[in-house]
């Protein structure tokens, strides 16, 4: 038994802070790693452009995919439009939740139509602050996505029709069992956080799974997977009562 571990990037667009994800780059390559990036498909968020916007971005994406990294629909404009939470309850805004199904499938549809335009839609959504509600997932499974990587617990799960892949912390906690989802967002890392993360990636290079893969992960005792994502819920929510 031991810990699997995905390796996510948030909020990956043309003007990204480039010269903190180079380390993590190069350890990929070297090391075959099968990367987790969440790819904004028409970026209006001003605070994601740190660095000068690459102008070989999509065909950088498209290099990526076919080395076997999974690029995710990163929301569309990745504008925060409500303070809705969503179902799960820890995001503090949204570019979906509380939006009516109509416009919440319109811009789905447009952020779909951008990422297929430029060959690397995959179907797996990644959404903004993690805040997602009924009608997002409704709007999904009509444009045919069929995984999500947010969600409670370490297993994946059936989250009303689609396939979820947990997502808790940003750092590793390494049970034994089980998948996590690191997510990591380069803008904001320091270097001394961005080493010891290359560290961690070396040390555990062997665990790291693809999504593809993470998705197939079982628990053993079924029963678990399911106390595992309530026990979880229950304490994300928690701290975030004591943190509001
Ligand atoms: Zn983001």
């Amino acid at each position: 038994m031991t810990t699997r571990y995905l390796i996510r990037f948030d909020d990956v667009v043309p003007g990204m802070a480039w010269s903190h994800f180079a380390a993590f780059e190069r350890i990929a390559d070297t090391c075959a790693l099968p990367y987790l990036i969440g790819v904004v498909p028409e970026c209006r968020d001003p605070k994601l452009a740190v660095e000068p916007a690459r102008a070989d971005f999509w065909d950088w994406v498209r290099a990526r995919k076919a080395a076997g990294w999974t690029v995710a629909q990163h929301g569309y404009q990745h504008l925060y439009e409500t303070d809705a939470r969503g179902i799960l309850g820890i995001g503090r805004k949204s570019e979906f939740a509380g939006l009516p199904y109509d416009t919440q499938f319109q811009k789905l549809a447009a952020g779909k139509a951008i990422m297929q335009a430029e060959h690397v839609w995959s179907g797996v959504f990644m959404a903004p602050s993690h805040s997602f509600d009924e009608n997002t997932i409704k709007a999904l499974r009509a444009l045919d996505f069929t995984a999500l990587t947010d969600g409670f617990g370490f297993y994946p799960y059936d989250l009303e029709g689609l396939s979820a892949v947990p997502q808790l912390f940003a750092r590793p906690l390494g049970l034994g069992f089980g998948v996590e989802t690191i997510c990591l967002h380069v803008n904001t890392m320091r270097d001394d956080a961005i080493e010891r993360m290359i560290e961690f990636i070396g040390a555990h290079r062997q665990q790291i799974i693809s999504f593809d893969d993470a998705l197939t992960i079982q628990p053993m005792v079924p029963v678990l997977s399911a106390a595992l994502r309530h026990a979880t819920s229950v304490a994300l929510r928690l701290r975030r009562a004591v943190r509001a």
